[in-house]
């Protein structure tokens, strides 16, 4: 594995909580945002929408099927309209003075159980279709959705711990499909484990294999490290899908909160990255089928996904 020095200068490395008071002001908005997701998943009002994991033999089940293809979920409505709406107050008043889009939107025609099935499938079709009716901005709205769902993943994620298989051997997460926010090197050992920042799951990978596409020629994988810094935070990276995970030292697993702030403190890595032409995959390697629909829905109601 190759070693480059970034040649930028940054402060110092930051983890955890710790990073929430280094923020540059300029991310404070995204904080405030975060902070009334993570609010909601540190809550256990979600624990009531989580599923009974489907029914499913071991022979039948794909190895490559994450634990929430084909869960039927049933959300309260109202909490989850809550939850978006505040999130969306949250953006608007984040913004500059600008168009503001809490007085732009028809609130009642937003169809919040829609958008938190777009966001978990990672729809971006349906999540513009519903921006569309609901007179907002589809970009802003998607971002505001990939927050709303992590007090529901985070709390499928809680209760489903045990029946993450020790066998996944994908770089992405076994509960909802994301790809990792963030890979950690864990405790003496520095086991590493990637990071679910929608649903905290902790899963394992071999330290030379690429999370995205599987490389495991250490002659193709390379290392980016602040310019510095110790070994303590650093960018792997991937000649041959020129992907980056961002990877931190930690003694302990890190919680959700702790997953979001490191990864939204460490934004210099994704520059560093993003410089030299390596990205993050715009789509998920596994595209889930389940529905979603309001608690006491008809059936018509439910949400599946479009065709
Ligand atoms: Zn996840
Ligand atoms: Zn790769």
């Amino acid at each position: 594995m190759q070693r480059t020095t970034s040649g930028i200068g940054t402060p110092g490395g930051l983890s955890g909580h710790e990073a929430q008071g280094h923020l540059d002001q300029a991310w404070r908005p995204w904080v405030k945002l975060l902070d009334v997701a993570l609010q909601a998943a540190e809550s256990s009002a979600w624990a009531s929408a989580v599923p009974e994991l489907p029914v499913r033999s071991d022979a039948a089940w794909p190895p490559y099927a994450p634990l929430l293809e084909g869960a039927s979920i049933r959300i309260d409505g109202r909490r989850t309209r809550k939850l978006v709406r505040e999130l969306i107050h949250t953006a608007d008043d984040a913004r500059d003075a600008g168009a503001q889009w809490s007085t732009a939107m028809r609130g009642r025609r937003l169809d919040a159980v829609g958008l938190l099935h777009a966001a978990i499938i990672r729809d971006h079709d349906a999540v513009e279709r519903i921006a569309a009716r609901a007179g907002i901005d589809a970009s802003a709205l998607a971002v505001v959705a990939q927050l709303a769902v992590m007090p529901l993943l985070h709390a499928c994620a809680d209760r489903w711990r045990e029946h993450v298989s020790s066998a996944w051997t994908h770089g992405y997460c076994p509960v909802c499909a994301a790809w990792p926010a963030l890979a950690e090197l864990r405790g003496l050992e520095r086991s590493r484990r990637l990071r679910c920042g929608r649903c905290a799951t902790d899963w394992p990978l071999p330290v030379l294999q690429c999370a995205y596409c599987g490389e495991d020629d250490h002659d193709r994988l390379g290392t980016l490290t602040p310019e510095g810094e110790s070994q303590t935070r650093r960018v792997e990276v991937c000649y041959t899908c020129k992907g980056y995970l961002k990877t931190f030292t930690t003694l302990r697993p890190m919680v959700l909160r702790t997953i979001a702030m490191t990864d939204l403190a460490s934004v210099d890595l994704d520059l560093i990255a993003q410089e030299r032409q390596y990205a993050r995959p715009s789509q998920f390697a596994h595209r889930l089928t389940l529905t979603v629909s309001r608690a006491g829905a008809r059936a018509g109601e439910l949400r599946t996904p479009a065709p």
